[in-house]
């Protein structure tokens, strides 16, 4: 733990972090009694679903088709949707909320045909079916905009981030000769074995769990965990020249925000320089600080190896898009003709996915450039810069101990008043344990929805000033009643 997790926590554990150290909160058990009665009156409004659980959970081990339809904090039951279009969506129950959640980011710009490339790709699908033998335009469009926007000339697409990352990783270790990657301490890059690897301790690498699922028997095999923001700690990992790849975030997102500082990302790139290894960025949340994501933003362009985002990037429409640069690419490709026929795509590596088809490469086209623009952020923003404001207003109003933050059209709100700069001290700021799920079910009681398990809203192109003023009363309720007013 850091000083700033200690300071809030000091009692902290990995399972347990809560903040108890803030002058003025209510007592921990007074804030889950909140909680408690908050959502036994929000499920009381989930019949349906609670009768949709059931019936679900004859016929799927969790009761939901994606595995994170499930992961509502580990609730009594799934809440199943019936519409969701533009930033309203409505439960099978019929209540209707303000979507702030929008599936935790893939539909950030926008539910249904009121985003174009959501209109684009389902006519195109109408007109074209999905799925042919042979690539076409759209794909090759959508990878001279990658190349132009984000600063690295050669592109491919998966169906998902973690798909894109785990091409990224293999591609590294093709070009490196090396298969051991490094990590942040608390990122999260998809399904991968190798990334789901963190260190509770200083020098110890253990799992989130202890489950019989993992590829590789020894946690460490293939995986070195580094402190973000900690130079002498990435140098460490680096220093025998063995690692592949250093896979990361620009702004970490996963387990509260952490934000770099004294140009980490630009240092750490030097160091992947020195040491042959090549540094990856996964933009899957931080595409949201602006059109050309959180690497666009700090001006990391030219600074980095590979770069990788999931849905949003297409509007939430499958895919995981992944670029490289020039001469990785002519490796990749030298390499990949040499293996020839049994050694080459299909038996490994890249794998011959079947992941191009005409919807993806519509969505990604009309995303890339209609949506992912300067005017579309400029106008989002103006929405972001009041919440914020009124968010803050609140706190202040209260003097409660609690921050808002913006990355571009992503909030989040923490119960610990500072940034915080390694993920670990931000996992304390979300307050899991009550105040986290005090401020969740207060919300969704009353039709707004947050993201399940973050403290976090997105804010949508459909946007409306309206909808500004609806949250900011909860908000201040939120944060009237952690403070006991
Ligand atoms: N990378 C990051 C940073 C993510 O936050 C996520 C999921 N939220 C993923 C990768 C995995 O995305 P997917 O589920 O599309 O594979």
């Amino acid at each position: 733990m850091t000083p700033t997790a200690l300071k809030y926590s000091p009692d902290a554990t990995v399972e347990d972090s809560y903040p108890t150290n803030l002058p003025g909160v209510l007592p921990r058990e007074q804030v889950i009694k909140l909680a408690e009665t908050e959502l036994a009156a929000w499920l009381g409004k989930q019949k349906n679903s609670r009768e949709m659980t059931q019936r679900a959970k004859k016929s799927s081990p969790f009761g939901v088709l994606g595995n994170h339809q499930k992961d509502w904090n580990n609730m009594p039951q799934n809440i199943y949707c019936e519409r969701a279009y533009g930033n309203k969506f409505w439960d099978i129950d019929g209540n209707e909320y303000l979507d702030f959640c929008l599936g935790d980011t893939p539909d950030m710009y926008g539910h249904g045909g009121v985003n174009p490339a959501i209109k684009a790709a389902a006519a195109a699908m109408l007109e074209n079916g999905v799925y042919t033998m042979a690539a076409d335009e759209d794909g090759v469009v959508c990878c001279e905009l990658m190349a132009k926007k984000f600063g690295l000339s050669h592109w491919m697409a998966n169906l998902s981030a973690s798909d894109s990352n785990r091409a990224v990783l293999a591609i590294a270790r093709q070009v490196t000769g090396r298969n051991i990657i490094a990590v942040p301490n608390f990122t999260y890059h998809g399904n991968i074995d190798e990334t789901q690897v963190f260190m509770p301790a200083t020098g110890v690498l253990s799992r989130f769990h202890d489950m019989n699922i993992y590829q590789y028997p020894e946690v460490g095999d293939r995986t070195r965990v580094f402190t973000f923001n900690d130079l002498d700690s990435l140098e460490d990992v680096l220093r025998d020249r063995q690692v592949a790849c250093v896979m990361m975030e620009p702004i970490m997102s996963n387990f509260g925000w952490a934000w770099p500082r004294d140009n980490f990302n630009e240092k750490a790139y030097q160091l992947c320089q020195k040491y042959g290894t090549k540094l990856a960025y996964d933009e899957t949340h931080t595409l949201s600080a602006g059109p050309a994501g959180a690497c666009g933003e700090l001006g990391l362009q030219g600074k980095y190896d590979f770069w990788a985002c999931g849905k949003a990037i297409a509007s939430g429409v499958p895919t995981g898009v992944f670029g490289m640069d020039e001469e990785t690419a002519h490796e990749l490709h030298r390499q990949t003709e040499a293996a020839g026929l049994f050694g080459e795509a299909a038996f490994g590596r890249l794998g011959t996915l079947l992941s191009g088809n005409t919807v993806s490469a519509k969505a990604l086209r009309v995303t890339l450039e209609q949506v992912l623009t300067g005017e579309v952020y400029a106008r989002v923003g103006v929405h972001v810069d009041a919440i914020v404001a009124g968010m803050s207003a609140s706190i202040e109003k209260y003097a409660a101990p609690f921050l808002v933050e913006k990355m571009g059209n992503r909030i989040a709100y923490t119960f610990i008043p500072e940034k915080c700069y390694d993920p670990v001290s931000a996992s304390v700021g979300i307050g899991f344990g009550g105040m986290f799920e005090f401020s969740h079910a207060y919300a969704w009681n009353r039709g707004i929805m947050i993201m399940p398990y973050f403290n976090m809203l997105i804010v949508t192109p459909q946007h409306e000033p309206a909808d500004t003023q609806r949250w900011l009363l909860v908000w201040d309720d939120i944060v009237r009643i952690l403070m006991g007013k």
